[in-house]
């Protein structure tokens, strides 16, 4: 989830943090260095009370880690992809003669290839005979495709997840629920001067109030998000929409939400996960739509990672790498479509409120329909890197399969 304008201006001051670090994130060829990435608000707290402290804060490094292992997976799996389509003039290795065994190249291009084209619905680099495209760069990431997801991937590595250096301004927040609405006529907690609310922030009057939090840094102190109601008492974490995390991308924040750091359901680690994944068998029968195969597929009983409306099950480090999309890149969730690539409206709550495109089926039908948005897509790059990281599996359908041999 994306929230990237405040309703109202608020005014933004130096701020003071008082923060921890945390000092989770694998070096270079070092899988469990820890190195200093974050600044975590908040750190007073237990596991209940949404603090970024003890059972929380081991939940967020080990994710984290995951985090950084996934997308160092699948920048340097997009690499060789790259690198065997210019040796190979964009063919990639011979496929097997007869009835002889595939090559390890062949398998792992096919794995890496056919998975990309599951989540972006494009072969992601140029071929001979494109229009336009000169000889030299045959093989080469088209420049969209490298700047959606290969810079991403590359991107975090660098940046976060190898550096010593401290952090570079971003916070993680692990609550929102410290924040109270002032309602106007009430003074303004944080002013020096004792005015009321509406005094401080004329631009809010007409909604009622302003959310304050004196737990807060400084430039997170004021949320001018919509009062209490219907989406729950919080500003941020909007229960009615099972918010896990979300990203202020105008105040360099993460928040993470009850839902993903609840006592009640530990969200499993992607390891964790990778005991529970039983790989569908392949599917040989040609001609079928991969909807119908996973459905099938499912019916038969066999678990995977989604669940059987085609939900995925949360990782952490899935949402981690998600809401690093909005952060890093501004990427807001597209409109879900279906599987004739109709858009989809969510029509519970009001007629035109746009079905998001989270999780697996929602961002193969994207892939599927509109491959410039699904290489945009939060969700599709996320599960993009889930999938090179369980690379003992075959997802060429966006799903995991047992690997072809
Ligand atoms: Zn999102």
């Amino acid at each position: 989830m994306l929230l990237s304008a405040r309703r109202c201006m608020v005014s933004l001051f130096i701020f003071a943090l008082q923060t921890s670090q945390i000092t989770a994130v694998p070096e270079q060829g070092k899988e469990n260095a820890l190195l200093p990435t974050w600044n975590i608000v908040g750190g007073n707290g237990g596991r209940n009370t949404g603090n970024c402290a003890g059972n929380d804060l081991q939940a967020l490094q080990g994710s984290w880690e995951e985090a950084c292992l996934m997308a160092r997976k699948a920048n340097a799996d997009l690499s060789w992809l790259e690198a065997t389509a210019i040796n190979t003039r964009g063919i990639g290795p011979a496929a097997p003669e007869g009835k002889k065994k595939s090559s390890d190249d062949y398998i792992e291009w096919r794995r890496i290839l056919d998975t990309y084209i599951a989540f972006f619905g494009e072969i992601p680099f140029n071929q001979q005979g494109d229009a336009g495209v000169a000889n030299v760069d045959v093989g080469r990431l088209k420049h969209e495709h490298s700047q959606a997801v290969e810079d991403f991937f590359r991107d975090i590595e660098r940046d976060f997840c190898q550096s010593a250096s401290s952090s570079r301004g971003k916070l993680l927040v692990c609550t929102d629920e410290t924040y109270r609405f002032i309602k106007n006529g009430e003074i303004d907690p944080g002013d020096a001067q004792g005015r009321k609310i509406e005094e401080t922030h004329p631009n809010c009057e007409g909604q009622g109030g302003v959310w304050y939090s004196p737990d807060l840094p400084e430039r997170l102190r004021y949320s001018e998000e919509p009062p209490p109601g219907e989406s729950g008492t919080r500003p941020l974490c909007n229960s009615r929409d099972d918010d896990m995390a979300l990203t202020l991308r105008n105040v360099n924040a993460i928040f993470f939400c009850p839902l993903a750091l609840d006592s009640t359901q530990t969200l499993p680690t992607a390891n964790n996960l990778r005991t529970q994944i039983k790989s569908r068998s392949r599917w040989r029968k040609k001609d079928v739509n991969k909807d119908e195969i996973a459905q099938k597929l499912l019916n038969r009983g066999i678990g995977t990672v989604e669940d059987p409306l085609g939900n995925a099950k949360e990782t952490l480090s899935v949402i981690f790498l998600h809401e690093m999309l909005h952060l890093l890149k501004g990427a807001i969730d597209n409109q879900a479509v279906d599987i004739n690539g109709n858009p989809m409206n969510d029509g519970v709550e009001t007629a035109f409120r746009a079905t998001k495109a989270y999780g697996l089926v929602h961002a193969r039908n994207l892939a599927t329909h509109r491959p410039d948005l699904a290489r945009k897509n939060p969700d599709n790059v996320a599960y993009f890197a889930f999938a090179m990281f369980f690379d003992e599996l075959d997802w060429s359908r966006g799903y995991a399969m047992s690997k072809r041999s």
